[in-house]
């Protein structure tokens, strides 16, 4: 826990973003005024976070950084366009550093911590913990589900794509194989399959679905290819809701671009589930970065879970966690959840030519490793049409080792509309006292579904919290005034 010093009153709307997205991803809570523990400073003397006793002098500079990563300030402000009309990864910060495998603003926040846990001495300091259950990771399961029928086209496809790199001979198998799945349903029982590993595996999962009418231009650029009024697309939502797993909107190529758009597939999304839809992903990952995303907040969706490269596996946003998603125009917060997304499934073979399924996990456990490392989240993208019949031999057994994989260092596997509940949930926690090290921590927090009853302390050592309603909005959040220094 720590309280802002009068210096922070001195930050610009960025650097003051950039300090929220540090603490919070810290998971360092704000604390009452009356408490006496470490006060947070700014200052302007070089690039390194500085401590002494009660007190950590964050440098400017750190702030406008992460809230430049943070908020893809370079992407929101970019006029470039790649082929799909989509601003191109070289124009995000990392990409153009080479350091988009490193989740730079999450480690800025670890820095902030450590010497934050270092000022603090004897004083009493709270971390919270990272994730619910007691885990200290979370990886999250993703599907977009861009086709559901007509998936013989699919397959033709895929062997003119492998044709065209001169191995008939797999082109053969593929059309072979293809036609082995006729007359079955080889999509819908990808589908069924990937419920039931999940299942088996402990993971809930969240499905991205398209929404809107296919016509024949649509499904040749590979837009809206299907109607959720089809019987294949009835089937496979009704499987995913007989799991109680999420279903969240892909947002077609209009929605990237057209006004009201988002709203509209919103509400059209929710006449086929129990509950409006809390999520988007834009399909292609295609988006106007800011404009898009003001679009979504707008039509009342609480995340958006397309902040990853659609060519390369990493960090987008230089985070492996969510954050509030920053307004580059207003200068603001929106009320939207950031989710990365670090990897997906076909990147390794659209774009680096990379056919054996078992290779394209390399990089998610790459991302998976770092996500790990720093306590974080890791989010990957599965595609369900990857079967055999559809060209993709392998590619099924490789989704269930990297389950396992994953499954083997026990991460919270959650539905990413919990994984934004429970972080919008732990970010507005502030610590209401901390009296003496024999009680526990008192902590106000808003209503949820969320429990919490352990942090750590300065040495790392669990710390006892109990949890009060959060009363009236919190002065933590405004710097102190001016005056004598405490600690
Ligand atoms: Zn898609």
């Amino acid at each position: 826990m720590i309280r802002l010093g009068h210096t922070v009153s001195t930050l610009d709307a960025e650097s003051r973003f950039g300090l929220d997205v540090l603490l919070d991803v810290a998971r360092v809570p704000l604390a009452h005024r009356e408490i006496d523990c470490v006060q947070l400073h700014i200052h302007d003397h070089g690039a390194e976070t500085t401590h002494e006793a009660g007190q950590v002098h964050v440098p400017r500079s750190l702030l406008r950084e992460t809230a430049s990563l943070v908020g893809f300030l370079r992407e929101q402000h970019s006029d470039a366009r790649d082929r799909h009309g989509r601003v191109p990864s070289s124009e995000n910060e990392l990409v153009a550093r080479h350091l988009e495998q490193i989740p730079i603003a999450h480690d800025h926040a670890i820095g902030l911590r450590l010497a934050s846990q270092r000022a603090a001495g004897d004083r009493p300091f709270l971390v919270l913990p990272p994730w619910p259950e007691g885990r200290s990771w979370a990886a999250a399961i993703s599907h977009d589900v861009d086709i559901v029928d007509t998936w013989f086209a699919l397959t033709l496809v895929r062997a003119l794509e492998v044709a065209r790199g001169h191995d008939f001979s797999t082109a053969a198998r593929i059309l072979w194989s293809g036609l082995g799945g006729v007359g079955r349903d080889p999509l819908l029982d990808s589908v069924r399959r990937i419920l039931e590993t999940e299942s088996r595996l402990g993971f809930d999962s969240t499905w991205f679905v398209l929404t809107g009418r296919p016509t024949l231009r649509g499904r040749i650029r590979k837009d809206v290819t299907y109607s959720l009024d089809s019987r294949p697309a009835r089937e496979t939502l009704s499987k995913i809701l007989d799991r109680r797993q999420e279903i969240a909107l892909h947002g077609s190529f209009a929605s990237a671009e057209l006004p009201g758009e988002q709203a509209r597939q919103r509400r059209d999304l929710a006449r086929y589930l129990p509950n409006a839809p809390c999520g988007v992903r834009q399909h292609f990952i295609k988006m106007r970065p800011g404009a898009t995303q003001r679009e979504m907040a707008a039509a009342g969706f609480e995340y958006d879970a397309s902040f990853g490269f659609p060519d390369r596996a990493g960090f987008r946003l230089g985070l492996a966690d969510c954050s509030p998603v920053w307004d580059g125009t207003a200068r603001t917060t929106l009320p939207l959840e950031a989710v990365p997304m670090m990897w997906m499934d076909r990147t390794s073979s659209k774009y680096s030519g990379v056919e054996d399924p078992r290779r394209w996990l390399d990089p998610a456990m790459v991302t998976a490793d770092a996500a790990r490392a720093r306590e974080g989240l890791w989010v990957g993208i599965w595609h369900p049409y990857l079967t055999s019949a559809t060209g993709f031999p392998g590619a099924e057994e490789a989704f269930q080792e990297l389950l396992h994989a994953l499954a083997q260092d026990r991460p919270w596997c959650a539905r990413l509309t919990d994984v934004v509940s429970w972080r919008r949930w732990r970010r507005a926690i502030r610590v209401a006292s901390a009296a003496d090290p024999d009680h526990p921590i008192s902590v106000e927090a808003p209503e949820g579904p969320w429990r919490l009853d352990t942090g750590s302390d300065a040495r790392g050592n669990p710390v006892a919290i109990s949890v009060l309603p959060s009363l009236a909005p919190s002065e933590s959040e405004s710097p102190e005034p001016p005056g004598p220094t405490r600690g």
